[in-house]
């Protein structure tokens, strides 16, 4: 018995690993920080990039829970509606030319 918790421990352990790796890769990809903000040619095309986008965690849809504007970023926090895991997307509205 003691040996299965360990099991089950070790794997939960790996999970979670993984889940902070994803993470990790989420925050580096276009759009996971404010550094990488993605650029929009419209302010209007912010909900809907942001509502299209997938939970790095689990590839699901997620739902747009707000939309603020930090330091001249559009900032959007998406929820993941299958595994409940909170995202930040950052863009950048261009320039008008
Ligand atoms: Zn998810």
């Amino acid at each position: 018995m003691a040996r299965k918790r360990a099991e089950r421990r070790a794997l939960e352990r790996d999970v979670k690993k993984q889940l902070e790796q994803k993470d990790k890769l989420a925050a580096l990809s276009p759009g996971g920080a404010p550094e990488r903000a993605i650029e929009v040619a419209s302010a209007s095309l912010v909900e809907p990039m942001a509502r299209a986008s997938k939970c790095p965690r689990c590839g699901g849809d997620v739902r747009l829970e707000e939309h603020v504007v930090e330091r001249g970023l559009r900032v959007v926090r998406v929820r993941c509606t299958a595994c409940g895991s909170p995202r930040a997307l950052y863009y950048r509205i261009a320039a008008l030319h």
